[in-house]
């Protein structure tokens, strides 16, 4: 069969990951090389062993053993930091190798656990215990954290930081050796309770937990913070470059401390913060992953609904598009989204140019063609690939009298322009004849259950009588002798809301099996994991674990087209069929939406026309007109608002995301407030009186008691101060008050902002403009 198999796929080539990577990463490494500060570049990626990895695991991937790749007598090593007992497993240790095997990447011999430094972290811990540095604290959890301090109050220092070396050793010894309890001692750096980095008051550096660990057994009592493990394990492997996502920024002034502490040389390793991966419509927190496998909503780590490598790799993705898809966002330095959709640009973008098409009925409707001799069948050739894909091939397509179109395809009172079959019209078949449908059969419930047609047998495809312009429609199609029965599973988002929240937000229609399709025969052996355009249907994947010789399973992919980019703007009307490009799979009923429902109403002639008018006078997107028109009494609520403050997109704005959410427990006419006390409050934070936040704790009031939104905010105090003049005594107050902060701002700690910031939020109880505070704080530093 002459199908493409995507099994292992070849380690990326270095130029692949090189071309032209002008990330500020790349920029650093360039700058250290050219130096001469490192010979060589090592990286490493240091997942826990206590779930599977994501798809945001993949860039950070693709970023470390990329960089391997790119820069001669480069290497990444593979390290399990496996420094917590409690939730680590040998089964996740092995899903973890296969998965980046299966990437593309390779640690080559460069395969560590943390747990095997344990002994040597133990000793650097001695070490700084001997030095001063480390010392062993009795407070509880509870205590240790009110002692921490805040964002705005520095801590205080522990009773027990001052205790003597030698009383600091004879404890820790003992808390290896089993004599306390989990929680009755811990180690901390002693560095300093007052630091505005709250992550350098004397941090945690070892604690106490009786618990197995899956590799080190019951050897160990006592287990190293990440804070404390990371670095010193960067630092015995060599690495250059350690990095990480951007929660992690904080920590990198700790990672420097601990290295300094130990007497760690140049060039030793640094951490580098780039932006994590987030994506719309799917969770990616291990523990989130978890929660998912654990409670079955999903059938397991490799359910192909989920973000997971395996999940991705059973839905059908291949290497090469999570590769690609990886490279496309780039690196950043902060934070963004990226839709899903240009995941899913990136696996139809490469299975474009090499997957072939082949026919397969989903939902199949028979068709009996009554002027075709009943005991002949007739093979075609049938090509893989249209002409503008660089590949070749075709396979053997039987044809008969009896066959199977997709149910959807027929329709008995079709509209205007439509192109597929309905009684006396024509479709193409493809790669075959010219059929007219003459005869509708129907069960006695009205159900209809049959097609008779006839062919003209002048119109097969690629003959000289081919061409029929009246005929605009091709349909896909099986032959009911020859086909083989599959099961066909349609995915779809596993939530309904681009930032979902929690379990509520599943998307209860996110597969869909069709235990019935039919395809047509050259995929009688599709092995598992082979990939094929569905012809006006999408990419499909031989279920990796399901399929069988005996049992045909086949996963969707992707739709061809982006069902999610378009709204369907004539929801009654069928997509067209063309010759060129296929349809996507029409699902207007089960399609999810940021707030579903919206679309699947169907409006009457008078709230189309608000509708439009909402979009074309108030420039409200179709969406947000859409809600408002759909949920009733909602349109006249908007209208009402409108006449009391005039800012529609205000308004429909915060009715959609805010209000809207409350109207599935209460009606309109049943809410404690009017639309005037709505558009009273859009007109406080309009005028800057409040912020956005404030705004929505009076909502919340408004919600619960009703009552007037300016009568609050003067009741409770809540104006936001936006004036230079009210803050700016304030702010000079705190910054004379404060020399030791603004010093080390002076010294380019940047963060030490974000400490005054707090002060002056403390001071007026949240209410000084942030942006407006930041701004005179930021002037009078610099000044
Ligand atoms: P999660 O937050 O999903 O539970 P984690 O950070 O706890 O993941 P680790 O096993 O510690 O998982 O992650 C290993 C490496 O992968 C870390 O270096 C981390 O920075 C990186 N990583 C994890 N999630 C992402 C993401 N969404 N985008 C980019 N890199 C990530
Ligand atoms: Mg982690």
């Amino acid at each position: 069969m002459n199908v493409e198999q995507h099994h292992r796929a070849p380690i990326t080539p270095a130029s692949e990951v090189a071309a032209k990577s002008t990330d500020f990463i790349h920029t650093l490494i360039n700058d250290h090389l050219a130096s001469g500060h490192y010979q060589q570049v090592v990286t490493r990626f240091p997942p826990e062993p206590n779930g599977f990895l994501h798809i945001g695991h993949a860039k950070s991937i693709c970023l470390n053993f990329g960089l391997a790749l790119d820069y001669p007598g480069g290497s990444c090593h593979l390290r399990l930091d496996d420094t917590d007992p409690t939730k680590e497993d040998m089964s996740y240790v092995a899903a973890i190798q296969e998965d980046i095997h299966w990437l593309g990447f390779d640690w080559g011999e460069q395969k560590f656990f943390a747990s095997d430094y344990f002994e040597k972290l133990y000793q650097y811990a001695l070490q700084l215990i001997q030095e001063g540095k480390a010392y062993v604290c009795s407070l509880n959890e509870a205590d240790i954290r009110a002692y921490r301090g805040s964002l705005t109050e520095p801590g205080r220092p522990s009773p027990y930081r001052d205790r003597s070396v030698s009383e600091n050793l004879d404890l820790f010894q003992r808390m290896r050796a089993g004599e306390f309890a989990d929680g009755a001692h811990v180690l901390r750096a002693k560095i300093d309770m007052a630091n505005p980095n709250m992550k350098m008051r004397d941090p945690l550096l070892y604690r106490i937990r009786h618990a197995h660990h899956y590799r080190q057994g019951d050897k160990w009592c006592l287990y190293p913070m990440y804070d404390f493990a990371h670095p010193l394990s960067d630092y015995m492997e060599g690495i250059t470059h350690s990095i990480c996502t951007l929660e992690f920024e904080n920590n990198r002034e700790l990672y420097d401390w601990v290295l300094d502490a130990v007497g760690a040389k140049e060039p030793r390793p640094h951490q580098y913060e780039f932006a994590r991966l987030n994506l719309n419509y799917t969770v990616m927190s291990k523990r989130k992953l978890l929660e998912l496998v654990e409670q079955k909503h999903v059938s397991g780590w490799d359910d192909p609904r989920l973000p997971t490598i395996s999940g991705l790799r059973r839905r059908g993705y291949t290497p090469e598009s999570i590769r690609a898809f990886c490279k496309s966002i780039g690196i950043a330095k902060s934070n963004s989204t990226v839709d899903m959709a240009q995941l899913e640009f990136a696996i139809r973008d490469d299975l474009n140019t090499q997957v072939p098409r082949v026919l397969a009925v989903l939902r199949p409707l028979k068709v009996v063609i009554e002027n075709y001799p009943a005991d002949q069948t007739e093979v075609l050739d049938a090509p893989y690939y249209p002409h503008d894909v660089p590949k070749e091939g075709s396979r053997a397509l039987p044809f008969c009298n009896e066959l199977y179109i997709e149910r959807d395809d027929f329709m008995e009172n079709p509209p205007k322009g439509y192109y597929r079959l309905s009684p006396g019209g024509k479709v193409r078949l493809r790669h075959a004849y010219i059929i007219s449908c003459d005869q509708v059969i129907k069960d006695a419930d009205g159900n209809v259950t049959e097609l008779r047609c006839s062919y003209d047998p002048n119109t097969k495809s690629g003959s000289a009588g081919a061409e029929d312009p009246t005929v605009k429609g091709t349909l896909h199609w099986v032959s009911a002798r020859h086909a083989v029965q599959a099961e066909v599973r349609l995915y779809d988002r596993l939530y309904t809301v681009d930032a979902p929240e929690g379990l509520s937000d599943l998307n209860p229609h996110s597969l869909e099996v069709l235990p019935n399709a039919l395809v047509e025969p050259s995929l009688r052996e599709a092995p598992p994991e082979s990939r094929f355009q569905f012809e006006r249907q999408g990419y499909f994947c031989a279920d990796r674990l399901d399929s069988t010789a005996q049992r045909l399973v086949f996963n969707r992919i992707v739709t061809l087209k982006d069902a999610w980019a378009k709204k369907a703007a004539k929801p009654s009307a069928p997509p067209p069929v063309t010759k060129a490009a296929p349809t996507p799979a029409k699902r207007t009923d089960t399609r999810p939406q940021k707030r579903p429902k919206a679309d699947m109403v169907k409006l009457s002639p008078t709230q189309e026309a608000t509708l439009l008018r909402y979009q074309e006078t108030f420039r409200l997107s179709e969406e947000e007109a859409r809600l408002l028109v759909s949920e009733p009494g909602l349109s006249d609520f908007f209208e009402a608002a409108l006449a009391v403050h005039n800012n529609p997109a205000g308004l429909a704005n915060w009715i959609v995301n805010e209000l809207l959410r409350e109207l599935k427990e209460t009606p309109v006419a049943q809410l404690a407030f009017g639309p005037a006390a709505l558009a009273e409050l859009i007109a406080l934070m309009d005028d800057g009186t409040i912020s956005g936040k404030i705004a929505k704790e009076v909502f919340e009031h408004l919600l619960q008691h009703g009552g007037s939104p300016k009568a609050i905010v003067a009741e409770k105090g809540l104006q936001q101060m936006c004036d230079p003049a009210q803050l700016e005594p304030l702010i000079d107050r705190i910054i004379a008050a404060n020399p030791e902060n603004v010093a080390r701002f002076k010294a380019g700690k940047n963060n030490v902002l974000g400490f005054f910031v707090g002060q002056v939020m403390k001071e007026t109880g949240g209410k000084a403009n942030p942006a407006l505070t930041n701004e005179l704080i930021q002037k009078k530093l610099n000044a």
